[in-house]
């Protein structure tokens, strides 16, 4: 194998050159602190200033509603707890069932503190409709958190109905923005969120470094004390060089949006079909078409319990994919709950694969993968058919 492939954008990206460039500067010259008032201070702040009105633009909110956290992880735990740790004993919580664990969690700890959750179900195409949501609304409900896209499969949800429907019931919007930044048009000028998280790794920024989207007049409940940075929702002297890459990467990400989705669309379709058309049992998970630009979840009948398998095959031909969720890594061979709960079978759930195409990768390093694949994947049917599985079509 001659050189290394990575589809493994959902899990996290490489550094973009341009944003190290524009890092160099704030981890030598410009090392201030943004609250000093010296010369250093200044140069500090004004970096952090500029990513601050380049993240803003990214999700059309205005630089004073982005608050910057220590990740995406962060941005989600803020939200959630920023609204229930202010809301009365007993408040209700929404949130769908394929949460990332940034919300998951929080939820879950939010529920063990007495806030009554609902774990919202997914439809089978992997998108969580608006009447459902609806159906779970009650005169209590504080706040609702549904992702832009889901981390796992990739399927873009219906943000903006889902928004409105939550306002019609009196409840703030919250949506985990992380994967569907810089990847699909996000704009809470014109959508009813309250709330949106993001995170800079995920769009060949820094890692490390998140923000959270907080509607103007919202008021939030601190979860970190300290210096008041960050208008008091994130003390803590500021990650400057960090920040300054997520301003980069957002500043990019936005200005190449269009043509990069464009592009990743065509070698994500031409994996489609390539797969298709070369490995009988191959499935695909999720609506086809309402996803993001490169992101593919799929399965192979009857040999769902060699996906590890084939993530160790492939890798050690230098091609990183990830299955299931490279946050599930310690979970290995366990049912993806993102899957489950778009009601797979528990086998089918356990065995996916993750594909996810971004900048950088291109249509030879597709072809090559449309080369290796169906050979790696009968490869181990003849493990699989051995050990008694059934190989459907
Ligand atoms: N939300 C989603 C949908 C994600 O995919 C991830 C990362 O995988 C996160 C949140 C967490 O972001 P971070 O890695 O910055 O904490």
């Amino acid at each position: 194998m001659s050189s290394r492939i990575y589809f493994d954008h959902a899990a996290t990206t490489p550094l973009d050159k341009r944003v190290r460039q524009a890092m160099d500067q704030y981890l030598n010259g410009s090392f201030g602190n943004p609250s000093s008032m010296h010369y250093a201070g200044r140069e500090a702040h004004a970096g952090v200033d500029e990513a601050r009105a380049d993240v803003a633009a990214l999700v059309g909110a205005h630089p004073g509603e982005i608050i910057f956290t220590g990740s995406g992880t962060e941005a989600a735990n803020l939200a959630l707890r920023g609204v229930l740790e202010r809301s009365p004993t007993g408040a209700h919580l929404v949130v769908s069932a394929f949460e990332h664990p940034a919300v998951m969690e929080t939820a879950k700890f939010l529920e063990s503190r007495g806030v009554d959750v609902t774990y919202l179900p997914v439809g089978g195409d992997g998108v969580v409709s608006p009447e459902s949501l609806a159906a779970v609304l009650r005169s209590n409900t504080h706040l609702v958190s549904i992702m832009s896209a889901n981390n796992v499969i990739g399927t873009i949800q219906p943000v903006h109905e889902l928004a409105e429907v939550a306002h019609r019931h009196g409840a703030l919007f919250h949506t985990d923005a992380v994967q569907a930044a810089g990847k699909v048009p996000l704009d809470v000028s014109r959508t009813p969120i309250d709330l949106l998280s993001l995170s800079a790794h995920k769009i060949h920024g820094p890692k490390g470094v998140g923000a959270l989207y907080v509607r103007s007049g919202l008021d939030l409940q601190a979860i970190v004390f300290g210096g008041g940075q960050e208008r008091g929702l994130r003390s803590a002297t500021e990650n400057v060089p960090g920040i300054v890459g997520f301003g980069r990467a957002a500043h990019i990400a936005r200005s190449e949006m269009g043509v990069e989705t464009a592009r990743v669309v065509r070698l994500r379709e031409k994996l489609f079909e390539g797969i298709s058309a070369t490995i009988p049992n191959a499935y695909f998970i999720g609506d086809r078409y309402r996803r993001l630009p490169g992101h593919l979840c799929l399965g192979f009948a009857g040999q769902e319990g060699e996906a590890v398998k084939l993530l160790l095959k492939l890798d050690e031909m230098g091609i990183a994919v990830s299955s299931g969720s490279a946050c599930s890594a310690n979970h290995a061979g366990e049912p993806s709950y993102a899957l489950t709960a778009m009601g797979l079978d528990p086998i089918r759930a356990r065995g996916s694969l993750r594909v996810t195409l971004g900048r950088g990768n291109t249509e030879t390093e597709v072809e090559r993968f449309l080369e290796v694949l169906p050979t790696t994947v009968k490869s181990l049917q003849t493990v699989a058919s051995h050990r008694g599985f059934a190989v459907r079509a």
